[in-house]
């Protein structure tokens, strides 16, 4: 957990400038949510274009964070906006193989999860979270967050290393949720029937 992954800018900075495909977000439960991330080795290009198509997606459905698993990309960025609004640009981040330094405290709170739309239930986190990443310059940077910020890391970055925020349930929840949560399932195989999903769905990157 303290082990940070480094990343680079490279030489030539147009390097991997390959339009990525058009991206949408995969509903659970498309297997690439539950992949584990590989690390940002370099700050590309193709990097940059995601992160940007990342935030155009994460204002288009309303939401306050988005991580690459959730566009089928296995890459350690993730992309929040703690205020979820477009304008207020100094609550917008970018933070490309994030690592939780240090937490405090616990908080139960409903939180839902763009993945799973339309199903919120309630979460224990940590209120407080001391994260490091970097940002698109490849500057390592570190902030102290509280409650909802907080809480938006975490989901965030749990999502990088395959966990989702219906994995964090309490015995109640998990009881209320279940219903919702065969209905993602057997939606997903309809569309899967229907070829909405290319045969193989394995993590693109
Ligand atoms: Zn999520």
């Amino acid at each position: 957990m303290y082990n940070h992954p480094k990343t680079t800018i490279p030489d030539d900075p147009a390097s991997g400038n390959e339009r990525l495909e058009l991206m949408k977000i995969v509903p659970y439960p498309h297997p690439a949510l539950r992949t584990k991330a590989d690390a940002v080795a370099m700050i590309d290009q193709e990097i940059q274009t995601l992160a940007q198509e990342m935030v155009e997606l994460m204002y288009e459905h309303e939401g306050l964070g988005l991580a690459a698993p959730q566009v089928a990309v296995g890459k350690r960025l993730i992309v929040m906006n703690f205020a979820g609004d477009e304008e207020e640009k100094d609550q917008e981040f970018i933070a490309i193989n994030p690592v939780i330094m240090e937490m405090k405290g616990a908080i139960e709170e409903r939180e839902g999860c763009l993945s799973f739309p339309g199903l919120y239930a309630k979460v224990r986190r940590y209120r407080q979270v001391k994260v490091q990443a970097y940002n698109l310059k490849g500057e390592l940077y570190e902030m102290t967050c509280t409650d909802l910020a907080a809480r938006v890391w975490q989901h965030e970055i749990d999502h990088l290393d395959g966990v989702l925020f219906i994995d964090k349930l309490g015995l109640v929840a998990k009881l209320s949720t279940k219903k919702a949560i065969e209905e993602f399932q057997e939606d997903f195989d309809k569309a899967l029937s229907r070829g909405e999903y290319p045969a193989d769905i394995t993590p693109k990157l």
